[in-house]
């Protein structure tokens, strides 16, 4: 597979500045699966053009798979994956011109958000109908794709799903390479790796920019994360949420949903006003936000002087990035600052890092962990850490019988693994005071309804 990027910025070999690969010398790079070759076919002041070349040996792919007791069949030998641009030329880019596509250049820093006159030839890509076109054209770009016939000796066979696709459009590289990185795998639609919630993240720390004003948003996700209905699902939420609109999912006349997000919205200010109050009733000063997401209890806490630190955990970097926005990290004054604290760990290990404070806050967290994670965050969190009082919540499931619409057992989040009835989440609390050093108590949060009591539950456990 063949990408070269041409520029006739001046002077043009600056391109090798930015990319941080030198003009004169030809570069191989390995990857898992093959080599990646760099080098420029044409470098002078007026006009510069680099080119990647990215081997894949699907030979020896094929022996790690029967290495895993994979049955194989002959298209694991003969395939179009060494001819086209896919999600292996993605990896490419991002091991290869990682640097360039984070916006670094050390040398030249003032090259990076310049707009250059750029023009890529990819030699081969599949992209059926007018994709390539519905995906590039939005974001600027003048495109021609050129239909490659089924065989060449047989012109009336008519044409592939395969083109030579060409892009101009002036624009700093680094907006470029995230470009390409994104949208030539979701042309091609079909990623060599399993794709995972750590997708999600790449997708939104690539495309979060760009996709959320972008007309085939939906369409794009979709594909970047191979057609998985739940992760696909979580990026639309969370490129909604960056916009400052969530998303409406569900049908406008469905008076039932619509007051069922009336109520969650405003249950989760209750829930972190509540646990607020109670941390400060009890006096806690020192006070670790664990699954903190982007930060909403530690932006009340912080508002409170009794709060001396406030720490928060998460395992996601991006929620962490999101936390540090919406706590003016970079402008907050030393005094606000020297107060606040935010590093990732997984909740499930023992952490050093977790210890030490007087109460540790939950705030609708473990009802993301399946079962036997759970219980290791119960150990990482009743044995290790040991804070002197802990508040959890989590959804109430015998108030989602509020919601008439709705199958009962219907979670309320698509992350959520389970959610307990008042019944279940009492007999888990006991347990915990029947396996570590803790006495609890049980409260509702929200208005009740009916006999069902109120959406959320909050148990504080004390220790002893
Ligand atoms: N407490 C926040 C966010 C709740 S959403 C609030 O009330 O607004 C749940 C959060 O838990 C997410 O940010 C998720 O990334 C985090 N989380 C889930 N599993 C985790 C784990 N094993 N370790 C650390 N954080 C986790």
């Amino acid at each position: 597979m063949l990408l070269s990027i041409t520029t006739t910025y001046q002077p043009a070999t600056d391109l090798g500045y930015l990319l941080h690969k030198h003009p004169d010398r030809v570069q191989t790079f390995s990857i898992s699966s093959g080599q990646v070759h760099i080098f420029y076919p044409e470098a002078n002041e007026e006009v510069c053009t680099v080119a990647m070349l990215v081997e894949i040996d699907p030979v020896n792919m094929v022996r790690n798979l029967r290495k895993k007791g994979q049955s194989l069949m002959l298209t694991h030998y003969v395939n179009d994956r060494p001819y086209t641009a896919s999600s292996f030329t993605s990896t490419a880019i991002a091991e290869v011109f990682s640097t360039a596509m984070n916006g670094n250049c050390k040398s030249k820093p003032d090259l990076v958000d310049k707009k250059w006159p750029l023009e890529v030839q990819i030699s081969c890509i599949k992209a059926k109908g007018d994709l390539a076109e519905r995906f590039f054209a939005p974001l600027g770009y003048e495109i021609l794709c050129e239909r490659i016939p089924l065989n060449e000796s047989f012109p009336e066979w008519g044409d592939s799903y395969y083109c030579s696709l060409s892009l101009k459009h002036e624009l700093p590289i680094k907006d470029l390479l995230t470009h390409l990185y994104v949208l030539l795998p979701v042309l091609d639609y079909n990623k060599h790796y399993y794709v995972s919630k750590a997708e999600v993240e790449k997708l939104l720390s690539k495309g979060e920019d760009w996709l959320k004003d972008h007309p085939e948003k939906e369409l794009i996700t979709k594909r970047f994360l191979n057609r998985s209905r739940g992760l696909t699902r979580m990026a639309l939420e969370r490129l909604a949420e960056s916009e400052g609109e969530l998303e409406e999912e569900t049908d406008e006349n469905d008076e039932g949903n619509k007051e069922k997000e009336a109520v969650q919205i405003s249950l989760h200010r209750q829930r972190l006003e509540t646990v607020a109050e109670t941390l400060k009733e009890k006096g806690a000063r020192t006070v670790i936000d664990l699954g903190c997401g982007e930060g909403k209890l530690m932006q009340i806490l912080l508002k409170e002087g009794q709060f001396e630190k406030i720490t928060g955990v998460d395992v996601s970097v991006y929620e962490l990035q999101k936390a540090k926005k919406r706590l003016h990290w970079e402008t907050l004054s030393p005094r606000k600052r020297e107060r606040l604290e935010l590093f990732q760990s997984a909740l499930t290990y023992r952490d050093k890092r977790l210890e030490g404070y007087d109460a540790a806050a939950l705030v609708e967290v473990i009802e993301h962990l399946d079962a036997d994670r759970l219980q290791a965050l119960e150990r990482a969190l009743f044995e290790f850490a040991q804070p002197k009082l802990v508040v959890i919540t989590t959804p109430n499931k015998d108030y989602n019988a509020k919601f008439e619409n709705e199958d009962p057992d219907r979670l309320r989040h698509h992350d959520h693994r389970f959610e307990w009835t008042r019944q279940e989440f009492k007999d888990w609390a006991e347990k915990i005071k029947q396996s570590y050093r803790y006495d609890y108590e049980i409260s509702l949060i929200g208005e009740a309804f009916e006999d069902k009591g109120g959406p959320s539950q909050m148990v504080v456990f004390l220790i002893t």
